[in-house]
């Protein structure tokens, strides 16, 4: 198994690996940013029974098209099977299974569930392949039976109910400081930010904290985690496994469309944001909502926009290699989960910061974690590659604006994930109003719209935002 090129996750990968090799399977697991020359090879020559694909950001579901289309035409026929956080039985049924016909492609909801079906693939693979089959075949027919049933409003009119902000009500809040500010945090500094709750999530253990640990059905698995977790980052902390640096910065902004412009503190724009705008339909109460709404527009008042990229995962190749060295599965798990959650508590305490000092448009907030994250505060942070921006690419403008790389140490893949794993990025706004939101599927007039905008072809803008369409584009026609 193995994460596929341009993908950077593997902690799910991970725990479905031990769950396999505690029923005895041998797995050999390549890691993440594989190839797919590189999976089938190995493959080949072990003489494998079973691969599996593992990614979390949509990009990698065009590349999991690409190896399945690659074992067909190299004629393997083993199973394939697919999971990660953005797959699903849709997009394996409709759009991963139609490239390999020699073999069946099979989705796993979870970790827990790929014993089960290793076992049937390797004891009653002819029955259980044509199970999946049908209903695979079932719920690729239902998915399009269901497409253009899905009614979008035109882009202009989705304009003309955009989210309208009231910019003569409220002046726009003036930053403290412009420009760019580099950080580099002590680790004991971030953990008391740490939101614990998707750490159990990453390990399957349904549930709020600190209410899980107390929980019936996984309170006892939740506690004996939550103690070695707490054992372990004492150690990260003291013995400083990692080092988590970040950068922020603040411009001036004004929004242009659905474009914000963003600008140097010479006046003089620097860059151009793309947003993307929701178009499904409304009944009048509610707005056809884009990110750009929530900044003033040429000719309003003054208004800004910042941005950040901090990452916990600093040193967090070296101490995976360590557990791996060690054989230690778990160990390693439970330090790319930490690295994880210290680098979402480093956004929650960079943002802080922003809003308290440096834009200090909130000078006197004093929220408790608890407070923090539940998100009481006023402004967002939205990262690209997430709902109400899903094209990753945008990470690019971002990270160029930041300098990122260079003041972080953060690369982006060729998917635009980030690397190493363990950081985040993202947008801030500041307007009261501001929310997050999901885009919802888009119609070709707003593809063609922002593939003019971001200089792109519509086939390049249909494959970046191909998670979002309403629509199949002409590649699937083809297939079809
Ligand atoms: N406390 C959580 C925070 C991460 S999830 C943790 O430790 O894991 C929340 C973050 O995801 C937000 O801060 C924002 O950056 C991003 N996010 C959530 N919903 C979003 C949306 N609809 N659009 C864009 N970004 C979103």
């Amino acid at each position: 198994m193995a994460t596929v090129k341009g993908d950077v996750h593997d902690i799910g990968k991970n725990i479905v690996g031990v769950v396999l090799q505690c029923n005895n399977y041998e797995v050999i697991d390549l890691g993440v940013m594989v190839p797919a020359s590189k999976i089938l090879d190995t493959a080949r020559s072990e003489s494998v029974d079973i691969i599996g694909l593992s990614g979390l950001i949509t990009p990698s579901l065009d590349e999991m098209c690409h190896v399945a289309a690659e074992m067909e035409r190299t004629g393997f026929e083993v199973p394939l099977l697919i999971g990660g956080a953005t797959t699903s039985k849709v997009h394996t049924a409709v759009k991963i299974h139609p490239n390999y016909s020699r073999g069946q492609v099979v989705y796993v909801t979870d970790a827990s569930r790929a014993v089960g079906v290793c076992s049937r693939l390797l004891s009653d693979r002819a029955a259980y392949e044509r199970e999946v089959a049908a209903e695979y075949t079932a719920v690729a027919a239902s998915y399009l039976r269901g497409q253009g049933e899905k009614t979008r409003v035109a882009l202009a009119d989705a304009r003309a109910n955009r989210h309208a902000i009231d910019w003569a009500a409220v002046t726009p809040p003036a930053p403290n400081h412009l420009g760019l500010r580099s950080l580099s945090i002590p680790l004991e500094t971030l953990v008391p930010f740490i939101d614990w709750t998707p750490f159990f999530s990453a390990w399957e253990i349904k549930g709020a904290y600190p209410r899980v640990l107390s929980d019936e059905r996984y309170g006892e698995a939740a506690r004996s985690l939550f103690a070695d977790a707490q054992a372990m980052l004492s150690d990260m902390v003291r013995e400083k496994w990692l080092t988590a640096k970040g950068v922020i910065g603040l411009w001036p902004a004004q929004a242009d469309g659905d474009d914000i412009i963003v600008y140097g503190e010479d006046g003089k724009p620097l860059t151009r944001l793309h947003t993307l705008r929701q178009q499904m339909v409304r009944d009048g109460s509610r707005a056809n909502v884009a990110l750009s709404d929530f900044v003033a527009p040429v000719g309003g008042p003054a208004d800004y926009i910042g941005g950040f990229c901090v990452t916990a995962g600093l040193g967090e190749e070296e101490v995976a290699a360590r557990f791996d060295a060690a054989h230690d599965d778990y160990g390693k798990i439970l330090s790319q989960a930490l690295a994880d959650r210290l680098a979402e508590a480093f956004a929650e305490y960079a943002h802080r910061l922003i809003r308290r000092e440096i834009w200090g448009y909130a000078a006197d907030e004093d929220f408790t974690p608890e407070e923090l994250i539940s998100e009481a505060y006023q402004g967002i942070r939205p990262a690209p590659g997430y709902p109400a921006q899903p094209d990753h690419t945008e990470k690019h403008t971002l990270f160029d604006l930041l300098e990122a790389e260079a003041r972080t140490g953060v690369s982006l893949t060729e998917s635009c994930a980030m690397w190493p794993a363990s950081s985040v990025s993202g947008l801030y706004f500041s307007h009261p109003e501001s929310f997050y939101f999901g885009l919802g599927k888009i119609e070709r007039d707003q593809v063609e719209d922002y593939a003019r905008r971001k200089g792109w072809t519509v086939d390049e803008a249909e494959r970046w935002l191909a998670p979002v369409l309403n629509y199949r584009p002409a590649e699937y026609l083809v297939a079809a």
